[in-house]
């Protein structure tokens, strides 16, 4: 995208194209216009227009530019939190709903690429969350006990089970969730688009929206060659927010978060690493995660960006920790690299926003996108359609709330995972 290899890598090579769209000209009116093209937004306005609404969605660069493009790809139940954080958090009603919708996120995201045909590479396999150490074992086995007293289907698995799926000897166990698994990320977001577009909506690309103003009792965002005039605004720009809502970037501290895809891997090879395909990430503070893609081809990811002089410093490093994982690996190349950036919110949690009358938004998803974008995408459109009340939204409406030292923690994630990346060289 935008002749940029580092920003989708990948995912730009191997994805099947997006729908034919064009910039807004002009004036559209809608029931509900939606800005941004992303998992929330393209979920809304599928949802939408299936139930036959007027949709316009307006994303200000290509479908999938901001995280839907970018990320691992692993479609994860929850969040990072630990379960019992979200009644902690939100209260027991607000907490128990928000949970229990967002453990049942991957069902919906399955059911949505079967009902709609979406070729994104889906693996119902499940994901592996890696325990480094006894240390993190005892926080899997405490994720697993709050899981499964909610019935959730998780396990542990002992060093050597994960060892026989993993194919390294690295770990001290893992906790499997049979909920999760991995796709094709941008492959999902542009299989949605064409859902969306085949269902009716309007999808407008190249489409910055820069203003928003109300006339009578309609929203008018406009952007710099066109406006739209609707009922309902769903702002679902997340942690790559631009325009009149540039608020839920600034309330969301930038975590850099790379990955590097191999060449593919020969047969020998593929039968020793993650031979049952399942996603994978580990319990270290600077984390790592690796998965397999549908061509055969490893993708390992942690935390940095891929600019100025941490590329080196993270690519290096990346292949040694490659080289100790899996030494049958030989002489590693890569054959595709990017990053983005992960928003996080100060309580890990993702946001509620009330903007105006009828202007409504979620962000905030700290890494966990894919199920809950498409999830409280959902939710939105059930929203707007007047079959879910505010009082039984999953989260409470709140207003954004600055974290205090943007810019330092910003700075701190990418020069603490350089150290990080650095000295771990050096073993
Ligand atoms: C490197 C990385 C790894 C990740 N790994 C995972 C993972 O493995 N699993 C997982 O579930 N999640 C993961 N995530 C998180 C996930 O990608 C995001 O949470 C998800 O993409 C959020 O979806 P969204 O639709 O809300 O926002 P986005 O996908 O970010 O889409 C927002 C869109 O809004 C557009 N926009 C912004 N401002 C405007 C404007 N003014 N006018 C019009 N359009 C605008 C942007 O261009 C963008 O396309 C990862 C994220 C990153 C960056």
């Amino acid at each position: 995208m935008l002749d940029n290899p580092r920003s989708h890598g990948l995912w730009e090579k191997t994805a099947p194209a997006a729908p034919v769209t064009t910039r807004l000209e002009g004036l559209e009116t809608a029931d509900a216009v939606i800005v941004g093209g992303g998992y929330t937004g393209l979920s809304a306005a599928l949802h939408l227009a299936e139930a036959g609404a007027g949709v316009v969605l307006l994303e200000a660069t290509e479908i999938g530019f901001g995280g839907a493009g970018r990320n691992v790809g692993l479609i994860n139940a929850g969040m990072w939190v630990m379960p019992d954080d979200f009644p902690k958090e939100l209260g027991p009603v607000y907490g128990e709903r928000a949970l229990t919708l967002l453990g049942n996120g991957p069902r919906l995201v399955r059911e949505m690429i079967s009902k709609h045909q979406i070729e994104c590479e889906l693996v119902e396999n499940g994901t592996l969350h890696m325990a480094v150490g006894p240390e993190g074992l005892k926080e899997l086995e405490e994720r697993a006990r709050q899981w499964q007293s909610r019935g959730a289907p998780v396990s542990i698995l002992g060093a050597a089970e994960t060892e026989r799926r993993v194919g390294s000897s690295a770990y001290a166990g893992a906790l499997l969730d049979m909920r999760a698994g991995t796709l094709q990320p941008l492959a999902y977001a542009r299989g949605l688009a064409h859902a969306a577009v085949k269902a009716g909506a309007k999808l407008f690309t190249g489409s910055a929206v820069t203003s928003a103003d109300i006339n009578g009792e309609k929203h008018v965002v406009r952007t710099a060659q066109g406006a739209v005039s609707a009922d309902w605004v769903i702002v679902a720009t997340d942690a790559y927010s631009t325009g009149p809502w540039s608020v839920i970037r600034n309330e969301q501290v930038h975590l850099p978060y790379f990955n590097l895809a191999t060449r593919p891997l020969s047969d020998n090879i593929l039968r020793s690493i993650l031979p049952g395909r399942e996603g994978c990430w580990d319990t270290k503070e600077v984390l790592s995660s690796f998965r397999m893609d549908r061509g055969g081809r490893l993708v390992f990811g942690s935390v940095g960006a891929l600019r100025g002089p941490g590329t080196a410093v993270h690519k290096s490093w990346a292949k040694r920790s490659l080289a100790r994982l899996f030494p049958q690996l030989g002489d590693i190349e890569f054959e595709a690299e990017w990053y983005g950036q992960i928003g996080m919110t100060d309580n890990a949690l993702p946001r509620l926003h009330k903007f105006d009358r009828n202007v409504i938004g979620f962000c905030g998803y700290n890494g966990r996108g894919i199920a809950p974008g498409t999830t409280f995408g959902k939710v939105l459109a059930e929203h707007v359609l007047g079959r879910i009340s505010e009082a039984d939204m999953p989260l409470p409406i709140s207003d954004p709330k600055l974290p205090s030292l943007r810019p330092l923690k910003e700075a701190y994630y990418e020069a603490g995972a350089q150290i990080a990346h650095f000295a771990g060289e050096r073993f």
